[in-house]
């Protein structure tokens, strides 16, 4: 199995250690469900590695990946603290009483509506993107006699290797400053000129779905290296370098383990001699990982309404939910394993595509996967679900968001229930 909480018992899928099969009854399909432990497991393994191998260290989570009041509630039980890229996230983060102070706003293009409800809050930090940004935090501040601590967002110029639409730390990239051009250096000076804020660091994100560590690495030997650099230019020593999340998790069993706590020593390591090579002090270093503390710790469930043989074109199987609850594979052609939960101990025969409910031929979750017959009201189950699925749900075809359900040892909860058709319709004038 991918993870050790996915096991089998009694032909039927367990997760958490509990009956898929009779999760889905109990709650109905399509259904959302987390794993606690597990979550708070992934917390621990960051909080615990940054704590020992870093002289200072943020754990941050990106709270994009899923972001609702139960997460913020664990996360913040953990220590971590949090990234948020709307003032959506961070008012869901504030109804969760997450610490105002361990909150970093992210985010390329925010309204000044959204930096105004921010500094009312009193956050603890802005991830200043571009120069349009920095004078409206500078204002907005002014206005309200704060001096804002900020970040600043800079482009390292290194490619990970990984989808192009999850990459993020090119030169070309829409986040942030380039590096290599020098328009990192002038965002700089303008940002140590603004009376109202108060320039913290640095921060650079080179993407997503990241298996190897010599990408962070080269990040990290970008990111100290400008810190020495500004230091002798500008007299500037950065305190906080925030070297992004993006470590990887596993979709399929191709997928590599990544070792997260060996990795982050080794980080540290790399930093060290960094610090050590250009004669700068060891900055407070912040990482933000989402996936990695979400997705394996969710499973999706869904219940089979229809199967389709088309004789040597495709069988499809088709089910109760699709790129409404999880658009992953519909944008970006996302690997999944898939299985029939209460056949979870037969053998797979023909290949499947997993086809959703909505009006769109491209609505699938998964294509080629091989499963035991299937048959109308299988419970199929997609793991490694908990991160990029709920957040980015929606209401195509009208279809209500399904519920997500967090399982702890013997006790089930709902975290956020599911959605009405009276929910629906509740903003209609
Ligand atoms: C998306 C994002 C993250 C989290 O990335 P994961 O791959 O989910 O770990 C962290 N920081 C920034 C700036 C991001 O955009």
């Amino acid at each position: 199995m991918l993870y050790e909480n996915t096991t089998v018992k009694n032909g039927r899928l367990q997760f958490a250690g509990r009956d898929t099969v009779k999760l889905a009854e109990k709650y109905g399909t399509p259904l959302y469900l987390m794993d606690e432990a597990k979550l708070r497991a992934n917390c621990r393994t960051y909080v615990n590695a940054m704590a020992e191998h870093f002289e200072k260290a943020i754990p941050l989570y990106a709270s994009k990946a899923l972001s609702c009041k139960r997460i913020y509630e664990i996360v913040a039980e953990e220590g971590m603290g949090a990234d948020v890229v709307s003032a959506g996230e961070l008012y869901i983060a504030k109804k969760a009483n997450f610490p105002m102070e361990k909150i970093f706003f992210h985010g390329n293009s925010k309204p000044e509506s959204e930096i105004e409800y921010a500094v009312e809050c009193g956050i603890g930090y802005f991830v200043i993107d571009n120069p349009e940004e920095l004078d409206a935090v500078n204002d907005i501040a002014g206005r309200h006699s704060v001096k804002q601590k900020a970040i600043l967002r800079l482009t390292p110029g290194i490619d990970p290797h990984t989808f192009a639409a999850v990459s993020t730390g090119k030169v070309d990239s829409k986040f942030g400053v380039a590096i290599a051009t020098g328009q990192a250096e002038e965002f700089l000076k303008a940002a140590l000129s603004k009376e109202n804020i108060e320039v913290c660091g640095y921060h650079a994100h080179v993407g997503s779905q990241v298996f190897e560590s010599t990408v962070f690495y080269d990040e990290a030997d970008i990111m100290i290296e400008f810190v020495a650099r500004m230091r002798e230019k500008l007299g500037y020593t950065a305190g906080i370098v925030n070297l992004g999340g993006g470590y990887g998790v596993r979709y399929t069993e191709s997928d590599p383990h990544v070792d997260i706590a060996d990795e982050l020593r080794k980080v540290s390591e790399h930093i060290k001699s960094a610090c050590e090579k250009y004669d700068v002090p060891m900055p407070c270093v912040i990482v933000e990982p989402g996936r990695s503390i979400v997705a394996n710790a969710g499973m999706t469930l869904y219940t089979v309404q229809a199967v389709k043989n088309i004789p040597e074109y495709k069988n499809y199987v088709l089910i109760d939910g699709g790129m409404t609850d999880n658009p992953r594979y519909a944008l970006y052609r996302s690997s999944y394993t898939v299985m029939l939960a209460n056949k979870a101990d037969k053998a797979g025969e023909l290949e499947y595509t997993i086809g959703g409910r909505c009006c769109e031929s491209g609505d699938m979750i998964q294509e080629n996967v091989k499963l035991p017959t299937p048959e109308k009201g299988d419970t199929l189950a997609v793991l490694t679900t908990g991160a990029y699925n709920y957040s980015m749900s929606s209401n195509y075809n009208a279809v209500p968001r399904p519920p997500i359900v967090m399982v702890d040892g013997e006790n089930d909860y709902v975290a956020v229930r599911r959605e009405t058709f009276e929910d629906l319709a509740a903003r209609d004038m």
